[in-house]
């Protein structure tokens, strides 16, 4: 079963949890989105989680916490719905 919305709110800070920057952005499309959990499943650092929203399918989408995505890209392979993941890796800082 995917993980569902921490009450916390990661928050939309730019710096991992370790203090690093992150590596990659995810940007998910919520209404593309059918809540099937894949995504948060697959994610190694465990970064995306189901929203407690509901989308206009009635579907709970995944979302991002917002930090400490790696850039991997696994939640895009996984994802059956076309258009509901882009994954950009972010140019490491000079
Ligand atoms: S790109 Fe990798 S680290 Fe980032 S959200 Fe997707 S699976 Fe997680
Ligand atoms: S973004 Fe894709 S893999 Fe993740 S829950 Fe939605 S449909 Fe499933």
């Amino acid at each position: 079963m995917a993980a569902r919305e921490a009450p916390t709110g990661a928050g939309e800070r730019d710096m991992a949890m370790d203090g690093k920057p992150d590596r990659g952005r995810v940007e998910m499309d919520s209404e593309e989105c059918k809540g099937c959990g894949l995504c948060v499943e697959a994610c190694p650092p465990k970064v995306l989680l189901l929203s407690d929203a509901l989308n206009h399918y009635g579907y709970h989408p995944a979302r991002y916490a917002g930090v400490g995505c790696t850039g991997c890209g696994i939640c895009f392979f996984v994802c059956p719905e076309p258009g509901a993941i882009m994954v950009l890796r972010l140019a490491a800082a000079a």
